[in-house]
């Protein structure tokens, strides 16, 4: 079983700040480390190459110091590093990030499995694996609490949707979005750190993809502007309505299409 999975370097603090002009985040000088989830997705694929034999490659997109992520994996006992940098790449919202993922992806082999976290604590978006899944053409399940049973050519899993659990089976290749609590992850290795620290981790540039025109990437590539950004404004105010039920519907739409929730 060939597994990739996709982590991703985010910032280690919730401080962040947003360059006013571009919309993109300043992440210089900021302490990183690995998106959270994207341990659940690691500690996926070692379960189930401990099971099924095969290996395990992680992937990423970022600058150059998101290869920190990648040595963690190996740390971890994750096989293959590749990592998809370019300054083209820059400033992308998740169409370019998932397109560039998946350009990547097809340059660095093939996989029966595809394991992505369910979001990341920076972007936050969730929709990167699915639309990853989505140009590759292949299927992919979102929100995956648990893996149920693996078959030859097939796996079936629970997904937590909240209010009911879904089980669904998925023939490979596939792509797989995992929530927290699939499995605990395992520490990093102080003796596989050792080990990998000179492991080589596989560079993919834009010269390399199979589609290198520059307008689909990066924020050339990017059809979401970032207009504003601010914290959520913190508002006490309450009103009290006194009235008959259909009068206080009435008046309860129009407050709800004043203030845009209708
Ligand atoms: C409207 C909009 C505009 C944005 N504009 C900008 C911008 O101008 N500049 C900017 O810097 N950012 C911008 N972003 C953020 C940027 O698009 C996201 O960080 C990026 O697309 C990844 O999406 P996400 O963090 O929401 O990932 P999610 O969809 O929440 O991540 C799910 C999973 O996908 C995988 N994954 C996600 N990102 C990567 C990656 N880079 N490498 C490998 N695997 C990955 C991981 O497994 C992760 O757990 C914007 C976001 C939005 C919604």
């Amino acid at each position: 079983m060939n597994i990739l999975v996709c982590i991703k370097q985010v910032p280690d603090s919730n401080k962040v700040e947003v360059d006013p002009v571009t919309g993109v985040l300043k992440r210089n000088g900021v302490e990183s480390k690995m998106n959270p989830y994207d341990l659940y997705a690691i500690e996926t694929a070692l379960r189930i190459k401990e099971k099924l034999g095969g290996s395990i490659t992680a992937l990423t997109m970022g600058p150059n110091q998101a290869a920190g992520v990648i040595r963690e994996a190996f740390a971890m006992g994750v096989d293959h590093g590749v990592l998809i940098s370019d300054r083209k790449f820059g400033g992308a919202d998740v169409l370019a990030t998932s397109y560039t993922i998946s350009q990547g992806i097809k340059k660095s082999g093939t996989y029966d499995l595809i394991l992505c976290g369910k979001q990341t604590t920076d972007g936050d978006t969730a929709q990167v694996g699915p639309e990853v899944a989505e140009w590759l053409g292949i299927p992919s399940l979102s929100n995956v609490s648990k893996v149920t049973e693996l078959k030859a050519g097939s796996m079936v899993v629970e997904m937590d949707m909240t209010h009911e659990i879904e089980i669904a089976e998925i023939e490979y290749p596939c792509l797989l979005a995992v929530d927290k609590d699939i499995f605990i992850p395992r520490l990093p290795s102080f003796v596989k750190k050792q080990e990998t620290k000179d492991r080589e981790i596989r560079v993919i540039t834009l010269a390399d993809l199979e589609d290198r025109e520059e307008k689909h990437y990066g924020l050339n590539g990017s059809p979401t502007q970032v207009q504003r950004i601010f914290p959520p404004e913190v508002n006490n105010h309450r009103e009290v309505w006194n009235g008959e039920g259909s009068e206080l519907t009435g008046r309860l739409l129009s407050k709800l299409k004043e203030l845009k929730f209708a």
